[in-house]
């Protein structure tokens, strides 16, 4: 396969981009204070052939606890900041890589500008020998970016991309890798195929979005990452599968099964994912999810949906409140979960929030007449 020039970026013993082999990265979902459970993960992800290892940190104690996951893991360490930047300073001394979100950079210290704090993280990671991914989400691009493209989410992704790559070329910090995601794998070819071709040198991490749970996460998967790899355009790749904690390093097992598939010739996908009938996204958790029955929460939404299996209709299932209400807008029914309820939306509008045992049939209601309401709409008037 060719591959685009990008750039090698170093993160901790493994290189992403110059022409190194396609890395594989996965993320825990233990509770990062739960040391002992996530390193347990960590090294599960790690023998299982994970290159990279995600952890989230969100607070101080977060920050105690990596420390001491630093100690036990031999593992690449990656941590995935939210809109508390600052904590970076904290945290880059324990990973060799800091992932930032630049949507969720602009929501935070409103009167500093993005600038200021992309310089602070450039600083941060310069400062302790750590690599950067920039992570943009089709579900998360800051509002004026997003006002600019009303029409093109894709564009918006894109575009905010390539700021903060200018953003990065201007401070001097080249040590950077930048990620494309949506959960349909058809915004994940097009944002990744035309941020390539304006910037063929910045590596690229690959992933679809909450693709949910196997097989049609798998599927969602393999159809993007069969049409970027071919083309040349990727360097690392990470499945996300809403899987239970045992089997989180299954993600690791099935994108080494698409790389060595692709680089066989062994194609499974049409370069068409299927509209037209129920898609059912969920993210793959990580140590955010505020209630353990999350995964068999999505499980259950997927066996009680199966009779609308021919309506095209999203519904989404998000582990938190981080992601959860801004990720759930795209899709005609939204659940995010809370720690006692499930809070259930139609697209923008909230419905209420539900506890675990009642959100199913709740969530059968709002199926059934948004169905009804779609067929009634069909019928022409006489
Ligand atoms: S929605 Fe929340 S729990 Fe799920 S992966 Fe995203 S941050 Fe983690």
């Amino acid at each position: 396969m060719n591959r685009n020039p990008s750039r090698a970026v170093r993160v901790g013993a493994v290189t992403l981009g110059g022409g190194h082999p396609v890395a594989v990265q996965s993320m825990c979902a233990t509770r990062t204070q739960d040391v002992d459970a996530t390193v347990e993960q960590a090294e599960a992800i790690r023998k299982a052939g994970g290159d990279v290892v995600r952890v989230a940190v969100d607070s101080p104690k977060d920050v105690d606890a990596l420390a001491e996951i630093r100690r036990q893991t031999t593992a690449n360490l990656v941590v995935d900041l939210q809109e508390n930047y600052r904590l970076a300073a904290k945290v880059a001394p324990h990973v060799d890589k800091v992932r930032y979100n630049p949507g969720h950079l602009y929501h935070h210290e409103k009167d500093k500008p993005v600038r200021e704090k992309v310089r602070f993280l450039a600083e941060v990671a310069r400062e302790h020998d750590c690599a950067m991914r920039v992570g943009v989400n089709c579900g998360s691009v800051d509002p004026d970016t997003k006002a600019r493209h009303p029409e093109d989410d894709v564009a918006a992704m894109v575009e905010s991309a390539i700021d903060h790559c200018r953003m990065l070329d201007e401070l001097g910090f080249a040590r950077y890798v930048v990620s494309l995601k949506d959960s349909h794998p058809r915004k994940v070819i097009e944002a990744n195929v035309r941020f390539a071709a304006l910037r063929p040198d910045v590596p690229l991490h690959l992933g679809v979005t909450e693709a949910g749970i196997p097989p049609e996460g798998v599927v969602k998967t393999r159809v993007a990452f069969e049409q970027l790899l071919t083309r040349g355009i990727g360097d690392t790749i990470r499945v996300s599968l809403t899987l239970p904690n045992p089997r989180k390093h299954e993600e690791v097992t099935v994108g080494r099964q698409i790389l060595a598939d692709i680089a066989a010739g062994r194609f499974r996908s049409v370069p068409v994912f299927d509209d037209d009938r129920l898609n059912i996204i969920s993210c793959p958790s990580c140590s955010r999810v505020e209630n353990e029955r999350f995964v068999e929460l999505a499980e259950a939404v997927k066996a009680m949906s199966a009779y609308a299996e021919r309506h095209a209709l999203t519904i989404a299932v998000m582990g938190c409140r981080v992601n959860g209400p801004g990720e759930t807008d795209d899709a005609d029914l939204g659940l995010w979960c809370g720690p006692t309820h499930v809070n259930l939306k139609r697209k923008t509008e909230a419905v209420g929030a539900f506890t675990y045992d009642e959100i199913l049939d709740r969530l059968r209601r709002e199926l059934d007449q948004l169905i009804a309401s779609r067929s009634a709409a069909a019928v022409p008037s006489r």
